[in-house]
């Protein structure tokens, strides 16, 4: 006894002679949550000290924001505003960064077969569902014919030697609204990580990016939101995951939606019809190593039937789970197993 306890005295003064502040510090979780983007973000960031962790936070805010400010649809000054301003009429100088984000978004339309397209902006005016005072109210078909005739992602001429974007035909209009928030969740994540963090989440709503272990060694636990959550409960999860070095991306028709005459409209459109997509899919996750893919494919899915959106992941190379109305929640192979429903009302197919 005697011995141990002089054991401990001598390891006691041998760390507050070695280190300033005391014993070895532990990593501990901090996390903070503000409005951006439109929406509830969360970082969290493991680190020994408050000090560093709260810088690493801030800058990952900041990094978010300053993505707002690029890419923001509603913002008269941002680079995507300017650009559609002056759709066919002329060319538009705009960063580097939001031609790689717009090239990043075409690149998803093509892995989708068009069902992604950056440049259903015209449509999703009609609908009015990224606007806080939407309307509510279901377009004409005839305005819908006519803004179907301005979504030609194809129509988007990118010049990079001069860094200019031109949308060629007079009223297009981008909105990378379906992409943005997966895309600044890896930048994010990249300024975090520069700053010597060596675990970190952030969630930019339902778009997540996560790298290294939290502080007992396990990787990042996630939930996937219930798409028709008990009044009492709206935040519940459905079913959890684990999530290492990876992003995972959810799109629900929950998100925004309005209901008339007992049908549901939510904001993610089928670019063929220019309404609500009418899949039978309520939520589609997609996992993958960056955000901006998981995001835009994530907003894809919905157009699909759900045997064939997986059938797509897969043959992306990416994992998804995708919830069909009845419940029935479907999964790439590559999730067998590592998915636990936590819901008993949803099954595995
Ligand atoms: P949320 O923004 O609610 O997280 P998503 O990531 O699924 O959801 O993005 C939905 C947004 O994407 C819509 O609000 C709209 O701005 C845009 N969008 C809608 N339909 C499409 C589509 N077919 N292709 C690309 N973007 C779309
Ligand atoms: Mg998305």
């Amino acid at each position: 006894m005697k011995g141990r306890s002089k054991l401990g005295l001598l390891l006691l003064v041998l760390c507050l002679s070695l280190l300033p502040s005391g014993c070895i510090k532990q990593d501990r979780l901090y996390r903070e949550s503000r409005v951006v983007m439109d929406t509830i973000t969360t970082i969290t960031v493991v680190s020994p000290s408050e000090e560093e962790a709260l810088r690493a936070i801030d800058a990952g805010f900041n990094e978010i924001e300053r993505l707002e400010h690029l890419l923001n649809y509603f913002s008269p000054e941002s680079e995507i505003s300017r650009i559609n301003r002056s759709s066919g009429i002329r060319p538009v100088k705009v960063s580097r960064e939001t031609i790689e984000i717009i090239k990043k978004a075409i690149e998803i339309s093509e892995a989708t077969g068009g069902a992604f397209n950056p440049a259903i902006g015209p449509v999703i005016r009609l609908w009015g569902f990224s606007r806080q005072d939407r309307a509510e109210t279901i377009p004409s078909e005839e305005a819908i014919r006519e803004a179907l005739r301005l979504i030609d992602y194809r129509k988007i001429r990118i010049n990079e030697e001069d860094s200019e974007v031109y949308l060629e035909v007079r009223g297009m209009e981008l909105d990378l609204g379906g992409i943005a928030k997966g895309y600044a969740a890896d930048r994010a994540i990249e300024v975090i990580k520069g700053m010597g963090i060596k675990a970190a989440l952030v969630a930019v709503a339902g778009d997540i990016r996560g790298f290294g272990l939290r502080p007992n060694g396990q990787p990042w636990h996630i939930g996937i939101q219930d798409p028709r959550p008990p009044d009492d409960n709206p935040d519940s999860v459905f079913a959890t995951l684990y999530l290492r070095d990876m992003a995972i991306s959810t799109s629900g028709d929950y998100q925004r939606f309005f209901i008339k005459d007992g049908k549901r409209y939510h904001h993610i459109i089928d670019p063929k019809t220019g309404y609500p997509s009418e899949s039978s899919i309520i939520s589609a996750s997609v996992i993958a190593d960056r955000g901006f893919m998981t995001d835009g494919l994530s907003t894809a899915m919905f157009i699909f039937p759900p045997e064939r959106a997986i059938t797509l992941l897969e043959s992306l190379g990416v994992d998804g789970v995708i919830v069909d109305i009845n419940k029935r929640v479907y999964l790439t192979e590559g999730l067998e197993g590592k998915i636990k429903i936590t819901n008993r009302a949803y099954r595995i197919r």
